[in-house]
């Protein structure tokens, strides 16, 4: 499932392919991708603007769509869900399977297929406003880490994975940034000390800022398909033969040793979902 650094690249690519270009049709596939809006109206709205630019505020992103006679810009939001994918495609090419919702552009689409229909395109900006900062901002101060960590009772990365609170981090990279801070992820909120809340913020910061970096360091394929489907989001015009590894530090490495003590890094559930740490640097010293 895409977290913020991957809608982030996405949106990076997406802007600079999409900014200026005017959306001719619309094409709904899957109706459930864009309930309650209904097709007609979808088409209606958006058929005739312009794409002014591209946003994210946590895992959404949007297109930022300008009416051609007013002037006037609204947002059409996007969330990828589990296993959506965005890209952009050549119009005398045939659609892919699952294709959920197709916008033409001038001798282009751009696609959103989504195989398991999790994904989301509407014109409620209510699914925004309801997120909390955005992980990569730098309104995620220590004060403001602080006050969504240390008054609650749930399990750090529980809160983490809140986006009300923070906005952008999923299973993965909560795994990944309690790791590097050195906090166990079964800790409650309220025990966590503010020197952890401290290495947890700038543990937030580094594995995003890196994360992004990384992403756009590599030949992606956002101009089509993506051609390679493994655990790793990005595609890359080289394909499956050059599968992309990413550098984790815990997540999906159970049974691996740990880059930092060598301890076996563990696997465990919580509220159904994986989680993945080291028993060692990672010490629930909760009393
Ligand atoms: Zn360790």
């Amino acid at each position: 499932m895409p977290e913020l650094p991957e809608v982030e690249v996405l949106r990076y690519h997406l802007d600079s392919l999409l900014t200026n270009k005017k959306l001719v049709s619309v094409d709904v596939l899957k109706l459930r991708v864009v309930r309650p809006e209904c097709p007609k109206l979808l088409q209606d709205k958006v058929v005739g603007c312009t794409i002014k630019g591209v946003g994210r505020k946590g895992k959404f992103l949007w297109l930022e769509l300008e009416r051609a006679q007013s002037r006037t810009t609204f947002p059409l939001i996007i969330h990828l869900g589990m296993t959506g994918r965005l890209f952009i495609q050549k119009s005398n090419k045939s659609l892919p399977k699952h294709a959920a919702v197709v916008f033409k552009l001038n001798r282009e689409y751009l696609v959103f297929k989504d195989p398991r229909s999790f994904g989301r395109v509407t014109f409620d900006a209510d699914c925004l406003g309801s997120l909390g900062v955005d992980a990569l901002s730098r309104d995620l101060t220590e004060e403001m880490l602080a006050s969504v960590i240390q008054t609650t009772n749930q399990s750090v990365k529980a809160r983490l994975m809140n986006q009300k609170h923070i906005a952008g981090l999923g299973n993965i990279y909560s795994c990944e940034v309690l790791h590097k801070s050195k906090i166990s992820p079964f800790i409650k909120g309220s025990s966590l000390c503010l020197a952890k809340v401290k290495a947890l913020r700038k543990a937030i910061s580094m594995t995003l800022h890196n994360q992004v970096s990384f992403g756009l360091s590599l030949d992606l394929d956002f101009e089509g398909e993506f051609k390679n489907d493994g655990l790793f989001y990005y595609g890359s015009k080289s394909g499956r033969d050059n599968q992309l590894k990413e550098p984790f530090r815990v997540y999906g490495r159970e049974g691996e040793s740990c880059r930092n003590c060598g301890s076996i890094i563990t696997r465990s559930y919580q509220a159904n979902r994986s989680t993945y740490y080291c028993p060692e640097c990672q010490l629930c010293d909760e009393t």
